[in-house]
């Protein structure tokens, strides 16, 4: 569901209001001196002048898109300590933590030359200490992993395995991110979830965070998160992993300074996307970062068809460019200053995109060291310059890639694949130019650059397979008629232009045999047999395509 502009300029608002009394609050509330003192330390830690102190606990919040879907996070929070009556922690207990922070504080303060180094720790354990009888009494029940406390009212057989799962996570984002450091307070990483069928019942215990805290589907908040039961058994597991990933990445930074949204979103939703295998022993296996092999085992989680209805192909083929497909750009997808987002569909692209950066050999690389940097002004100050260098290639291989993004898209042949030469109509005025396709490869670059106005003649000619079973389908150009792929025959050639600053993308060109392309922009003209980005590895042969100039 968009956000209307109305809709997003009072979100706006409210944010601006809700931030000001925050820092209002922070300052009339938050700076005791023990406070005060941690404040100091985050600011030489990172080195941020910007100072305020993790906040404890959850906020007021109720402008945001509700989903998680909603955001989970929001930099407008507002710590109420007040409007949040948690299960009481013990006085020892509480004492315990607070005389290790003390410790730790001083063991940093005699740290001398290297105290950045030295103050790389994690939050505090913020989370309140549970009350078994009243949880029994609530009819709540604990399940305990090393890495989660789940409480949950939903039957046993329904939950007691999801903290094993969070464990197994846990090992995954430290092998992406690092190993986590100590804590202030010497805790080990624990998350507590809730994960929640009847919300009254954790009301009445007092487990709910403020009313103002909202959310749809899921959200946290330092070492702890809330979520609502989805019938799904996938989806259950995908939004748990999804707010663990979330209390993991953000346990060094707390709540404030978090990364930009699609940066935050999207690794949740990479990490969260998994897949669930047994073996003979029966035993299973759970893969994180995966991109779903089709509908079945991923019930609920649809991102891929979320994308594709954003740009829905319309039923009408041209020769030109005039129809641009609305495909987020990677600007819009990767904005270099929004924080919030606005649209479901964000949660989508951001998860497209993060599994592009992690996937993608050209850029993989150049996006790695993302995973050990922690604030957003870190991870800015990486991301502008990598943009800046990468483009505009990236900017066309997103487009290109999005365009042809489905469940088990082939990694090993679906990528854009680019032409070592280029060619103009400037060189084709003497002399037909050519390239081969080859059908066993996604969006393929002909080398051939446009400029807007321009024109030219595309042939094609040659025989090519285009699946295997039971025997090889022979095509040509035109296609076979016996199936069809997004409204074309299998194996027609079909080519689809690209604006040269990445900045959008045309419609699929039927091609076939032959055609005249016209161009509205300057653009690189990219060529494919039409099949799926999942079903390219029973494709053999290649297209000679020719390129000349129209008769005058
Ligand atoms: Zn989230």
């Amino acid at each position: 569901m968009a956000v209307s502009p109305g809709q997003t300029v009072m979100k706006a608002w409210h944010v601006m209001i809700r931030r000001n009394r925050f820092r209002q609050r922070m300052t009339q509330e938050y700076c005791e001196p023990q406070t005060l003192l941690l404040c100091l330390l985050w600011a030489l830690a990172c080195g941020c002048s910007d100072v305020q102190t993790p906040a404890s606990t959850p906020p007021a919040n109720s402008a945001e898109p509700t989903t998680e879907r909603g955001m989970d996070f929001d930099l407008s929070a507002v710590p109420q300590a007040e409007e949040f009556v948690p299960l009481q922690r013990s006085s020892s207990a509480k004492d315990n933590r607070q005389a290790a922070v003390s410790r730790n504080v001083a063991a940093t303060d005699a740290g001398g030359n290297d105290r950045r180094a030295s103050l790389k720790v994690r939050l505090p354990d913020d989370r309140p200490d549970l009350n078994d009888a009243r949880l029994a009494q609530a009819g709540i029940r604990r399940y305990e992993g090393r890495r989660l406390i789940l409480l949950s009212d939903l039957p046993e057989d329904t939950v007691a395995h999801l903290p094993a799962l969070a464990d197994q996570l846990f090992d995954h984002l430290e092998l992406h991110f690092g190993t986590l450091p100590k804590a202030l307070d010497d805790s080990d990483f624990q998350v507590t979830g809730h994960l929640i069928d009847n919300e009254q019942t954790f009301r009445a215990a007092g487990l709910m965070p403020s009313e103002t805290f909202t959310f749809d589907h899921g959200r946290h908040w330092n070492y702890q998160f809330w979520m609502f039961d989805t019938d799904d058994q996938y989806y259950r597991r995908h939004l748990l992993l999804h707010e663990f990933t979330h209390c993991f990445m953000t346990c060094e930074i707390g709540m404030l300074r978090l990364p930009d949204s699609w940066y935050m979103e999207g690794m949740a939703e990479y990490f969260a996307t998994h897949h669930v295998t047994k073996d003979a022993s029966d035993s299973t296996q759970t893969t994180f970062g995966v991109l779903p092999a089709g509908f079945e085992g991923f019930e609920g989680w649809g991102r891929i068809s979320e994308i594709r209805r954003s740009f829905l192909e319309r039923g009408t083929q041209t020769a030109s460019d005039t129809e641009q497909l609305t495909i987020p750009t990677l600007d819009d997808v990767m904005p270099n200053d929004a924080k919030l987002f606005t649209r479901y569909s964000q949660y989508a692209t951001s998860w497209a995109l993060c599994w592009f950066l992690q996937s993608h050999p050209d850029y993989r690389e150049h996006f790695h060291p993302l995973a050990k940097l922690r604030t957003r002004a870190e991870i800015a100050a990486t991301v502008g310059p990598l943009r800046e260098r990468l483009q505009p290639q990236i900017k066309i291989d997103w487009l290109l890639f999005v365009e042809a993004l489905r469940e088990n898209y082939d990694i090993e042949r679906s990528f854009p694949v680019h032409s070592k030469t280029t060619i103009t109509t400037t060189e084709l005025a003497t002399a037909v130019a050519t390239c081969e396709i080859q059908a066993a490869l996604d969006w393929q670059d002909s080398g051939l650059r446009l400029a807007a106005g321009e024109s030219v003649n595309v042939k094609c000619s040659g025989r090519f397979s285009v699946n295997d079973r039971p025997k090889p389908w022979i095509s040509e150009p035109q296609g076979i008629s016996i199936d069809y792929f997004r409204g074309l025959p299998l194996g027609q050639v079909v080519a689809t232009l690209v604006r040269t600053d990445g900045d959008s993308i045309s419609n699929r060109i039927s091609v076939g045999t032959g055609t005249t392309i016209t161009t509205a922009h300057d653009v690189s003209v990219w060529l494919q047999v039409n099949d799926s980005s999942a079903s390219r590895q029973n494709n053999a042969g290649v297209v000679n395509v020719e390129f000349s100039l129209p008769q005058q």
